[in-house]
């Protein structure tokens, strides 16, 4: 894993981008080293693991519409819990069943175990007797970013 995480000047998180990609914004100084590997260099610059804007960017729409949705990122969400029961999520639900017009939002969708998929089924978690231990969020970039 050689991408490096780009942070705002206000530290929250951007994005990831190649190498190559974050010596080039250090030679045109949009970005400085926050977090570097220690003891590797590349060319004059320590290995930077993580930069930072110089200047700060607006980017309202990032956290209006978060990263797109994908079975995979919910369950990073939600850490591979079941949204049901204590046990370890292997699949997700759709809340809303959908059958019934649920849509692969991220709030129509929470990790599910195998056995409380099954029992789910195409019914509301009303209707199964079933309740969410914990809501489903729209996740922020940097939840949904492979560690
Ligand atoms: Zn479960």
């Amino acid at each position: 894993m050689n991408a490096v995480l780009v942070l705002n000047a206000d530290l929250g998180p951007l994005h990831r981008v190649p190498v190559k990609h974050a010596i080039r914004m250090l030679l045109r100084q949009v970005a400085e080293i926050h977090e570097a590997e220690p003891d590797r260099l590349i060319g004059v610059f320590p290995m930077p693991r993580v930069l930072r804007l110089v200047r700060y960017v607006v980017t309202r729409w990032r956290y209006t519409t978060g990263p797109a949705w994908s079975k995979v990122g919910v369950l990073r969400r939600d850490d591979h819990r079941c949204g049901y029961c204590p046990a370890p999520a292997t699949t997700v639900d759709h809340i809303l069943p959908r059958s019934r017009g649920g849509r692969n939002t991220w709030k129509n969708t929470i990790s599910a175990c195998y056995a409380c998929n099954q029992r789910k089924a195409d019914l509301t978690p009303a209707e199964a007797g079933m309740e969410l231990r914990f809501l489903p969020s729209v996740p922020t970039w940097a939840s949904t970013a492979p560690r």
